[in-house]
């Protein structure tokens, strides 16, 4: 049996080449060492991936910001505004990646989006009319030519053609079909080029395939592949699909001349039905990636080779493969240190799924394996009681009511109740919870993890921050307060961290965009709390003023969303675990006097599935089911606020709206008055406060320019639902602007009902 890696980790082992990058961007090191590191990086880990006897490995993986952006660098798509800056040809790349201001212009960074269903973010290419698409770049060539040199060969890879057509931005009048013919003119020339050089084998990913295909978009495909695949001559292409099934282009796509197809068998949830349905072309080679690059549980040997074999009985000619690149995973578990070794045992993140790639590999070939060594241990992981269980849990889900998922009283009747309840002035004023997180505030938390201060000295220096920051917001005259979580490093870290049955790494490190990388927890057993988490800090910001104060929680659905969860166990049974827990500190505040609570679902749009298809099914039912959960059982007197952290849900408006919170506040930057429409045209029940102002960029926005975007928004949203806050927490920002920003948004807020009022 072959195996097949899809892509490798690039940020290094312990993301060196993060710091690098860095220090590059700083003017500390030059290209030079930059390159040196990277060459490093490339090396160790084609030899990890040789050590492995991958046998498919590849290049061209490696990436210094984005594989999106190397492609379109690669094919000439640089738009004319970052080639007339001059700069080398590393520091134009950069300038797309991240701006650029100096000396040589002032050029904005191009547009960066989130990467199919995964927390990486890749670059938009932009495409403008004039633009020549032509294989300009050398990555694939050079990177080959360093394993080869190294004895390594490998399978250069690079983003396919209809996949980069389709995600990139056409700026201008031309569209799509006016750069097909340069586009197959330049991804040929690579082909030859490559040829030339003796590669084997190319991949060319294509997962915009596992979206929902329109007929245009498979005529552009076939077109596109039937071009170029007619003039390869000696080198070998494989199509490489990950993320979901193929369901609508599978057909299509076995009948084109590709060698081999990259099948998903994790995500695609259809991949088997369709080889089941169609067959497995005999001409080709199947790539069946089963090996899951996206989450870091140990693969099930005895899962796997069942699905190996059935394919071999059908007579295809199978490769094991990972899932999708293992960029989405981090390097490796040997850099964790605090864990036990029968927790880690149950981990495999990139180094170890090679390990298992080989132990598969192996495995595939005998007759006896299940009593080979390798296979029964494999085999224990999964019958042994990991600590992970909690009866009293399991007892409460079975035990969950279709009522519970209800709030009552309705909507309409809890908008009367509350506006008696709270009196707010129309239009009131509101943050979204976090006060900036100055140096203070982050060596306190050190010096508490560090044992240099004492649990009671770490609390008396959060609450003097609380206690500046209630003043400060009732000087300004913010209507509903918050405490301004300085006791958070991060909004999911944090409740992790406070709930039992999650676990940390020190060094799981994953890519999220260029050099920044998250450390998501990891869900390890059933999720409970055993103890309040945020009622203490709450009730002592409430008790230093009359106005009301928010309680601040992360709701379940993006708890689960940031970590990594559990495969024995269902994402919607472990969303309403988390659920539980949040509902049970929900009512502990309540209880405690807290009367407005906000229950942020910053990223609910997040694992939004990427067929339309699946949408409900798979994901909205349960996930607005799970944050109903948490705030079912409160009074009707009691205000429950969420928070989104982008507004693109025009296309889930109504589930939204099903969320049955009291008031939405998200972010509602340039160009979303679409959304207000939508809200409009929805009859969208929940108040909202969409942000007028945006907190990424440290610009204190005008009064004026308050004022404007609250006169658009009045003239769609009911004035009697509209709130007035910023688009996201404060935490990034710095103290002065902050509280010019917040001052000038009240002063606004005020204007506006004077004038409204008459
Ligand atoms: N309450 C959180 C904060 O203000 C919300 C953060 C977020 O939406 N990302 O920091
Ligand atoms: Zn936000």
């Amino acid at each position: 049996m072959k195996t097949s890696v899809i892509g490798f980790p690039r940020v290094g082992k312990l993301r060196e080449l993060k710091f690098a990058t860095e220090k590059y961007f700083r003017n500390e090191i030059t290209a030079q060492q930059l390159e040196e590191t990277a060459e490093d990086i490339r090396k160790y880990q084609w030899n990890l991936q040789k050590e492995s006897n991958i046998d498919y490995i590849p290049s061209n993986d490696f990436s210094f910001y984005d594989l999106v952006l190397d492609t379109a660098v690669l094919f000439n798509i640089v738009p004319k505004e970052y080639k007339e800056l001059n700069l080398s040809d590393i520091d134009t790349y950069f300038a797309m990646a991240r701006g650029y201001q100096g000396e040589n212009g002032d050029v904005k960074a191009l547009a960066m989006k989130k990467w199919f269903n995964t927390n990486y973010h890749y670059i938009v290419p932009e495409i403008e009319d004039d633009t020549e698409i032509k294989l300009v770049g050398t990555n694939p060539f050079k990177y080959y030519s360093e394993a080869k040199k190294d004895g390594i060969e490998t399978k250069p890879v690079v983003v396919g053609p209809f996949t980069l057509l389709k995600l990139a931005r056409f700026t201008g009048n031309k569209s799509v079909d006016d750069f097909v013919d340069d586009t197959i003119k330049a991804y040929s020339e690579l082909l030859n080029e490559l040829s030339k050089l003796g590669v084997n084998w190319i991949q060319f990913d294509e997962p915009f395939l596992v979206h929902d295909i329109t007929k245009e978009d498979l005529t552009l495909f076939d077109k596109i592949y039937n071009a170029v695949l007619a003039k390869k001559e000696n080198i070998k292409v494989l199509l490489q699909t990950y993320f979901g099934d193929i369901r609508d282009s599978y057909e299509n796509i076995t009948k084109l001349k590709f060698d081999a197809i990259g099948l998903d068998f994790i995500e695609g949830k259809e991949t088997l039905n369709l080889i089941e349905k169609y067959g497995f072309p005999k001409d080709k080679i199947l790539l069946a990636g089963l090996v899951n690059g996206k989450n870091i549980w140990r693969n099930n040997y005895e899962k796997t080779i069942s699905t190996l074999n059935l394919l071999k009985n059908k007579g295809i000619e199978v490769v094991l493969s990972t899932s999708c690149s293992l960029l989405h995973v981090p390097f490796t578990v040997e850099n964790e240190t605090k864990l036990s070794k029968d927790v880690l045992k149950h981990f495999a993140f990139a180094v170890e799924k090679l390990g298992e790639l080989a132990d598969l590999k192996v495995l595939a070939e005998e007759i006896n394996f299940t009593e080979d060594n390798v296979f029964v241990n494999n085999k224990k992981l999964f019958s042994e009681d990991r600590n992970a269980l909690n009866s009293e849990v399991a007892e409460r889900i079975k035990n969950i009511k279709e009522s519970d998922f209800t709030r009552l009283p309705a909507f309409e009747e809890r908008e009367k109740i509350q506006k008696k309840e709270f009196n707010l002035p129309i239009f009131p004023t509101t943050t979204i919870g976090s006060f900036p997180q100055t140096a203070d505030v982050k060596a306190n938390r050190t010096a508490l993890k560090k044992g240099e201060i004492t649990e009671q000295e770490y609390i008396e220096f959060n609450k003097k921050k609380i206690a500046e920051c209630v003043a400060l917001q009732e000087e300004i005259g913010i209507d509903v307060l918050v405490h301004g979580e300085y006791e958070r490093n991060d909004m999911v870290e944090y409740f992790g961290e406070n709930l039992d049955g999650y676990i940390f790494t020190e060094k799981a490190w994953v890519q999220s965009y260029g050099t920044r990388c998250v450390k998501p927890p990891i869900v390890w057993g059933d999720i409970s709390r055993n103890k309040s988490m945020t009622v203490d800090w709450s009730v002592y910001a409430q008790s230093l003023t009359n106005k009301p104060m928010k309680g601040m929680l992360t709701g379940p659905v993006t708890i689960l969303n940031w970590s990594f969860p559990r495969e024995d166990i269902s994402l919607k049974e472990c969303a309403y675990q988390i659920a539980l827990a949040i509902r049970d500190e929900v009512l502990d505040l309540e209880k405690n006097g807290i009367k407005i609570i906000q229950i942020d679902e910053a990223a609910l749009r997040e694992k939004l599935p990427l067929r339309k298809a699946d949408w409900y099914s798979e994901y909205l039912d349960w996930a607005i089911k799970t944050f109903r959960l948490t705030h079912s059982g409160t009074k009707a007197e009691t205000q429950i606020h969420t928070h989104m952290c982008y507004s693109e849900f025009t296309d889930i408006i109504k589930a939204i709206d099903d969320m049955d919170a009291d008031v939405i506040t998200f972010e509602a930057s340039r160009s979303d008055l679409l959304l207000l429409d939508s809200l409009k045209e929805n009859n969208f029940k929940t108040e909202v406060g969409p942000g007028v102002y945006d907190i990424h960029s440290p610009r204190v926005p005008s009064v004026d320019e308050i004022l404007t975007v609250l006169n658009k928004m009045a003239e769609k949203i009911n004035p009697e639902k509209l709130w007035v806050n910023p688009d996201c927490g404060l935490k990034t920002r710095g103290v002065v602007e902050t509280k010019a920003s917040l001052i000038n948004m009240v002063k606004a807020a005020k204007q506006f009902r004077e004038k409204f009022n008459k």
